[in-house]
């Protein structure tokens, strides 16, 4: 191999047991150039060298690794190319080994009777096991490895060209042969390494590759996922920094007459302890001459609108306007009433306008907006269309985020002129801590972690066909009591025939118990023109029907306080968090409340069953969202796709929280004191990171 300052720039195709073919190859299917590509692919397990299966228990589906003996080689001729056959044996049985391809070649390389460790696949073809393309060793070598053998993600056509992972780790093998620790700098700066302990980056590399023992490989593992983290975290940070100074914001210097005289007059209940902290950490962005970009993350119930309304008050007592933007309708209109409702007396103008606000209402509500007439304007996506345009905007909120894109949202921003307003983010969905470090790493995140007191928990059981009846019975019993039923079906992906045929059997059923002469059913489903739906929301909203049947349509964030129960069918079909968020609709009034999770008695997966588990134990919002990632993975959470977290080669937010914790915190530390990392003893941190920020292209598209 060449000889060169720096091994890990050289082309794979210089390492002994790779040459241009198999570079080329890699290069196809791993994207690998370098060796340091190469030994940036860390294996996802290992293979245990001292522990080999009998082959009397071996199964189909299994991967094993078997001492043994070759005893018998035969080559099949076929309709297409010749196969290979072999039987191969081990003190307890006999098992078929199989190679498709290179049968020639691979029958030269072995020998007879001699003792191998193959490691394979087990197939079951018409009722016999078969190895198919095992990886075979001779067991008078292989002894001499390490007892941990790495295993790398691999592809069919890198194992079809016989770069299986015995070659793959020879290849990687070869790689340290050559690399020494000076190849290797540390690019932690020094003083994160005194506290930390970690261990030095080329043992790091050596290790996650070939450890000796679980020691080597955790602390291997423990630096890698530290450092990834670490990187991360200050990626996020600067980002965040840049844009507060790019973003000057207006500053409200004062709080005045409407804050006041609304918080000693109006509102109507001592604030949570987690709400007063919001408004301050709220009023505290919007006195700074930044803009303000925060996420207001509360569980369902948790009183996010009474912060957004005393936000916005403090806007008007600067002489700015607000607007508050929901994603339906109803919310909308729900929102609007309650507002105008609880400002009433303080001389306030609050418009509504939705797409159903048209002709001369809607010209002059522009007209009143324009000229500041109007100090808050409540409403839907058409706050967003051009024509709206406010005289100054000083605030924009957002309730229920989820349902609201970037582009969205980007709008707001050019709502007021020169500056843009402040923007406040409301969310329901909670994200677990680590996910939110990230994908909202740039925003800064207030949490109201506290309901308001009083309120009693829902209870939520899970239930099967078998206990109908009596569901029946109880449902019957609240609605004598004067309280209301939520009875909702799944949203059926592949079919909205499906779904809606579940939905119209299961409303037929309700009518044999449920008469329309003696109670009203509100039915609301996706086929509905929004119209409908709103009118039919309404009609349970104010009372009018006991009961609202629907799929998951029904919308996010209403408010009926009087309606105690939910029953979710098919329960099994939902995802956590939508079953947390359905649950949220309940609860609402002093009321015991209950959510019913009805299911088929046998045959639930191991998913669903810890979905209903999680559903019954708890009625924490983050918990369930920490349960959600793990069960989920973070790939499927919403909002991971911008936050890089999906780029992560070893950590992984949703079992290394305290590791991102602590890079956090050592990257929020150092840059405290150094935003730019311009001092000597970051030289090699912040190369690293411009190194970084050039490879990942994705990431531009948070900031
Ligand atoms: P969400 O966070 O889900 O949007 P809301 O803002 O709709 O919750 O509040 C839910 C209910 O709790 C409302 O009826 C609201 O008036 C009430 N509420 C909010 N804050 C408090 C509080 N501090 N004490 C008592 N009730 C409160
Ligand atoms: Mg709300």
């Amino acid at each position: 191999m060449p000889v060169s300052h720096n091994p890990l720039k050289q082309k794979i195709e210089f390492v002994k047991g790779v040459g241009e073919a198999r570079a080329l190859l890699l290069k196809k299917e791993l994207g690998v150039g370098s060796i340091e590509d190469l030994i940036n692919i860390f294996p996802f397990r290992y293979d245990d060298r001292s522990v080999f299966v009998l082959l009397k228990d071996v199964r189909g589906g299994d991967s094993v690794q078997i001492k043994g003996t070759l005893i018998s080689l035969n080559k099949v001729k076929g309709r297409g190319r010749t196969r290979l056959t072999g039987m191969f044996k081990d003190p307890s049985g006999l098992i078929e080994l199989t190679w498709f391809q290179g049968a020639k070649w691979i029958a030269d390389t072995l020998k007879l009777n001699h003792e191998y460790i193959l490691f394979g696949k087990v197939n079951v073809y018409r009722g016999k096991r078969t190895i198919p393309h095992p990886e075979m060793e001779l067991a008078s070598k292989a002894e001499k490895q390490s007892a941990f053998l790495p295993v790398y993600a691999s592809t069919e056509a890198l194992t079809k060209k016989n770069v299986g992972m015995r070659t793959r780790r020879n290849i990687v093998q070869n790689i340290f042969n050559i690399l020494r620790p000076e190849h290797f700098p540390e690019v932690l700066p020094a003083k994160v390494m005194d506290k930390l302990k970690l261990c030095t980056p080329y043992q790091a590399y050596r290790w996650i590759h070939f450890p000796q023992n679980e020691t080597e490989r955790s602390h291997a593992a423990n630096r890698l996922k530290f450092e990834e983290l670490f990187f991360l975290q200050l990626r996020i940070l600067q980002v965040k920094k840049q844009r507060e100074q790019k973003l000057k914001g207006i500053v409200f210097s004062q709080v005045g007459n409407y804050f006041n005289r609304f918080y000693k007059e109006k509102l109507p209940f001592e604030l949570t302890g987690a709400q007063k902290r919001v408004v301050k950490e709220i009023r505290a962005d919007m006195g700074s001459n930044i803009q303000m970009n925060r996420l207001l993350q509360g569980d369902v119930g948790s009183g996010k609108t009474i912060v957004a309304l005393m936000s916005m008050l403090i806007a008007l007592d600067n002489g700015y306007q607000a607007c508050l933007l929901a994603p339906t309708e109803i919310l909308a209109q729900q929102h609007f009433q309650s507002i105008t409702e609880s400002l009433k007396g303080l001389g306030l103008h609050i418009a509504f306008l939705s797409g159903s606000v048209k002709g001369k209402t809607r010209k002059e509500l522009f007209r009143f907006l324009k000229d500041g007439h109007i100090h808050i304007l409540i409403g839907t996506h058409a706050i967003l269309e051009d024509p709206v345009q406010f005289k100054k905007l000083g605030l924009a909120v957002t309730d229920e985020q989820h349902r609201f894109g970037v582009a969205q949202r980007a709008k707001l921003w050019l709502k007021n002129k020169d500056v843009p307003p402040h923007i406040l983010v409301m969310t329901a969905t909670p994200i677990p801590r680590t996910l939110a470090m990230t994908t909202y790493g740039d925003l800064d995140v207030s949490v109201i972690d506290e309901l308001p007191p009083g309120r009693k928990p829902v209870k939520t059981l899970h239930k099967t066909e078998a206990d109908r009846m009596r569901i029946i019975k109880f449902m019957k019993e609240e609605i004598a009591a004067g309280h209301q039923i939520y009875i909702v079906y799944p949203l059926i992906e592949e079919s909205a025939t499906l779904d809606l045929e579940n939905l119209q059997q299961g409303y037929e059923e309700l009518l044999n118990y449920f008469p329309l002469e003696d109670y009203k059913i509100a039915v609301v489903h996706g086929r509905m023109k929004a119209a409908d739906k709103d009118m039919e929301m309404q009609r349970f909203a104010a009372g009018r029907a006991q009961i609202m049947v629907a799929t998951t349509v029904i919308e996010v964030g209403v408010n009926v306080p009087n309606a105690s129960i939910m029953i979710i069918e098919n329960a099994a079909r939902f995802g956590l968090s939508q079953l947390h968020q359905l649950r949220g609709r309940v609860g609402r009034g002093a009321e015991q409340s209950y959510c019913i999770l009805m299911t088929k008695s046998t045959g639930l997966t191991h998913y669903a069953r810890e979905r209903i588990k999680t559903m019954c134990r708890t009625n924490n919002g983050f918990e369930i969202a920490e349960v959600d990632m793990k069960l989920r993975g973070p790939g499927d959470l919403e909002g991971t796709q911008q936050s890089g977290v999906l780029e992560l080669k070893i950590a992984n937010i949703a079992s290394d929280a305290k590791i991102m914790q602590t890079a956090r915190h050592f990257a929020l530390e150092i840059l405290s004191e150094d935003a730019d990392l311009d001092s000597p003893e970051y030289i090699k941190t912040k190369a690293h990171l411009d190194k970084i920020k050039h490879r990942s292209q994705s990431w531009g598209r948070i900031s």
